[in-house]
């Protein structure tokens, strides 16, 4: 029991302790304050009760009292002697404070004035005023003003009081009356009375609505609720304006029922404007329009010009500065990133036209680079490729084009094997060395057979190597024409080779010449010196006599030879193609030769395997006799049993000459040399023979003088063979033959063919060409005598 007593008694204490809490609480934080309206409760005052209802004063502490007006109260005396701490007033405040009331203006409400001067409607102007009655309500100090600056002196209008009802102008109690836009309007409306409306905004006053104010002594004393008041209210302003029906009710069911819902409309609807909400921020005062009011009461006389305003304007640096300093922060912020933006283009710029600059020179650096380059590239005689990896042109120089025929164009994009002479270079190898090189980075040499655009075929050194080409890694090839450079090689290995031959021939003239021509001119000089002897007979004169012709013609022999041989030697052997029938040389050759053959126990024999209208050579005769002569010669000089064969076959497009014998035939090993000057086959007894080792190699370059090719076949104690080949064409020949029918068909075919062969076969120097043709057969055969004769 007693603990429940005790129970009882803690849970009583604790409520008591909660609540004195809550009420010591509660009314330490909420100031009361009062708010003396102008007016009765109406629109006009709509931010004061949204700020009450929606809390914002209480969220500041405040507990305010919102106190409405009558026709006696004023405001400025209530505030200014603490019955209310923060009053509504008008533009007239500037005269109160002037009058050395302390008020302090905190914010204006209504940008514009709603003072207006309604009027009967037969007053069209307002000078219509003058003699008139006009209604002045206090506080509308602007609208004298406005009368004035329209020129209507105020003594020539009778000024009434103000009754405070339409009805007044409507009953033409007056003619006109001061009024407010949000309410006088109204009633006419109502009444459907035409009335007329002067605004002083017409006349260029433009004096502020309805400010909120206090005393100098409520912002000495209470400075941050002066603050506090000041923002809650101008927050429920903007409430207000923002949800105007739901304040119309609020004004109508919580404050006054004295206008109906329907006044309160049209009072919003004229008042909201006056806010000017979209333009300028609720409570913003701007101290040019104050002074302009100021000017505007100074010019009704109701201010001095030098008024001075230090004090009246609530000074709300704080936010203002706030959002100056916000605004001057973005601003700044702006101009910063501004400046920035431009540093930074202007940074970029700057880098870009210096890369631009540079850019400019390394291109004119590079352009000249590039110049000299295929200045270079194209300057170098050789021929230069500039290749990939795979072998394929990327560049080719001039050297390229020069070298092949081909244009640049035709090149590119091609591989070696385009300019590959056909079965003549190893590809696969080329290529394996070009990639070598490529890999390896070690230069590759090679010869290769290139094959010009014409056709021709021709070798060339190539070497590659690993190079930079515009920074791409390629092979650089360069190959050099090695044709000129083997001809000119060949020609000196051949000029050499004719020098040193020159010198051994110079040198074996020497040697055989002083020993072949002293052997015949011994012979000769000996039986000259025989044949003085006194007591000779006739045969040994003769037999002495024989012996010096014969050593004289084996002289006359050895110096037709190296006469030859130095015509030769020195080029100056000319070579006179003609028309020459090659059986009636091998017959003539027969016909010399047989006596000796015969006379030495031998048999001759020839064999001729074209019919004789077709052996026709065009040849020049007098080498091939002289071919055949010496063969013929040496057959019979190096054979002493026996027989000689002489003739020639017919093959593809030559004849092919043969002398036959069955002499004493030469050793192995000296049937090459022996085509050589001054070269004897090793036989024992020289002299026997009388060589001197020039006519087998005369024979031999007549023979390639003629296109032929010379050689032996032999066989020591069996005999030898000499053949050389000379060029045939039947199909002239046939032609050439019909012609020499022609000329022939005279008498005795033997005897012409004889007269013919004799003629022919002289040599030309032999001849007086202007003679007859029957003197021309006797001079030859005058010739052909001596030569008999002297052999
Ligand atoms: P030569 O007969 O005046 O010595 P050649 O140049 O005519 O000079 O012949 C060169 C050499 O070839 C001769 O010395 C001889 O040894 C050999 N020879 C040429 N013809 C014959 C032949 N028909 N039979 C054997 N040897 C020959």
């Amino acid at each position: 029991m007693k603990n429940h007593i005790f129970m009882r008694f803690r849970i009583v204490g604790f409520t008591f302790l909660v609540c004195m809490m809550f009420c010591s609480v509660h009314s330490k934080a909420q100031e009361p304050v009062t708010l003396q309206l102008k007016w009765t409760h109406a629109f006009q005052f709509a931010g004061y009760y949204a700020a009450v209802e929606q809390g914002y004063y209480d969220e500041v502490g405040l507990d305010v009292t919102i106190k409405e007006a009558s026709p006696d109260t004023d405001p400025v005396r209530n505030v200014l002697e603490g019955e209310a701490q923060y009053g509504v007033g008008s533009s007239g405040l500037l005269l109160d404070r002037a009058a050395g009331k302390p008020v302090v203006v905190l914010a204006v409400i209504f940008q514009h004035s709603p003072y207006e001067i309604y009027a009967a409607p037969e007053i069209y102007h307002l000078r219509d005023l003058i003699g008139k009655r006009l209604m002045l309500e206090p506080q509308s100090e602007e609208l004298i003003a406005f009368l004035k600056i329209k020129g209507i002196p105020l003594d020539s209008i009778s000024i009434m009081t103000h009754g405070f009802d339409a009805g007044s102008l409507m009953q033409g109690k007056t003619d006109a009356m001061s009024g407010y836009v949000s309410s006088e309007p109204y009633y006419f409306r109502l009444a459907n009375y035409p009335y007329q409306t002067f605004n002083p905004r017409s006349a260029g006053i433009d004096f502020y609505g309805d400010n909120l104010f206090t005393s100098e002594q409520e912002l000495a004393e209470n400075p941050e609720r002066v603050k506090a008041f000041r923002a809650a209210s101008l927050r429920g302003w903007k409430y207000a304006k923002e949800h105007t029906d739901e304040i119309i009710n609020l004004i109508f069911t919580k404050y006054s029922k004295q206008h109906t819902l329907d006044y309160l409309q049209f009072e919003s609807d004229q008042m909201i404007p006056l806010l000017q909400p979209d333009l300028i921020e609720i409570g913003y005062m701007n101290p040019n329009r104050w002074q302009h009011i100021a000017q505007t009461y100074a010019s009704i006389g109701l201010l001095s010009e030098d008024y001075s305003f230090e004090g009246f304007i609530y000074d709300s640096t704080e936010k203002n500065m706030d959002w100056f300093y916000r605004s001057m922060g973005i601003a700044i912020l702006i101009i910063l990133s501004i400046s920035a933006l431009a540093l930074y283009i202007f940074r970029i710029n700057r880098r870009l036209s210096q890369s631009i600059k540079k850019i400019k020179q390394a291109s004119a650096v590079l352009a000249e680079n590039e110049k000299s380059y295929f200045g270079l590239f194209n300057s170098v005689s050789d021929a230069i490729y500039i290749q990939d990896k795979k072998g394929f042109f990327i560049d080719v120089n001039v050297g390229v084009k020069k070298m092949y025929g081909y244009s640049r164009g035709e090149f590119i994009g091609k591989t070696p094997e385009f300019l590959s002479a056909t079965d003549k270079n190893d590809l696969p190898l080329i290529f394996k060395l070009v990639n070598k090189c490529y890999t390896t980075g070690k230069p590759q040499q090679f010869e290769f057979w290139g094959k010009r655009k014409n056709g021709e075929i021709f070798p060339k050194d190539v070497i590659c190597n690993k190079g930079k080409y515009f920074g791409k890694d390629v092979i650089i090839t360069t190959a050099r024409d090695i044709s000129k450079h083997k001809n000119a090689e060949l020609e000196i290995i051949r000029a050499k080779e004719k020098a040193e031959e020159s010198d051994r021939l110079k040198s074996a003239f020497l040697a055989n010449m002083s020993h072949e021509i002293r052997t015949p001119m011994n012979g000769i000089l000996g039986f000259a010196d025989l044949l003085k002897e006194p007591n000779l007979t006739g045969e040994q004169q003769v037999e002495y006599i024989n012996i010096i012709q014969k050593g004289g013609v084996r002289m006359l022999n050895i110096i037709n030879d190296i006469v030859s041989i130095s015509k030769i030697e020195s080029g100056q052997m000319e070579v006179n193609i003609q028309e020459s029938n090659i059986n009636e040389q091998i017959e003539y050759i027969y016909t010399f030769f047989n006596p000796e053959i015969e006379a030495k126990g031998m048999q001759f024999s020839f064999k001729n395997s074209l019919h004789f209208k077709e052996a026709i050579l065009k040849t020049d005769r007098e080498k091939v006799f002289a071919i055949l002569t010496n063969l013929v010669k040496n057959a019979v000089k190096y054979s002493e049993k026996g027989s000689i064969e002489m003739g020639y076959n017919k093959k593809a497009n030559f004849l092919e000459f043969y002398v036959k014998d069955t002499g004493i035939g030469i050793p192995k090993d000296r049937q090459g040399p022996i085509f050589e000057r001054f070269i004897q086959a090793d036989i024992a007894d020289k002299n026997a023979y009388q060589g001197a080792g020039l006519g087998l190699s005369i024979s031999r370059a007549y023979v390639e003088m003629l296109d032929g090719k010379i050689w032996v076949e032999s066989e020591e104690g069996i005999g030898s063979t000499f053949y050389f080949t000379l060029p045939y064409h039947s199909e002239m020949i046939k032609e050439k033959s019909a012609e020499k029918e022609i000329l022939l068909p005279v008498e005795d075919a033997s005897i012409n063919k004889l007269k013919i062969l004799i003629v022919e076969s002289t040599p030309k120097s032999q001849f007086c060409h202007k003679g007859t043709k029957t003197q021309r057969i006797h001079k030859a055969l005058l010739y052909w005598l001596s030569v008999l004769c002297v052999s």
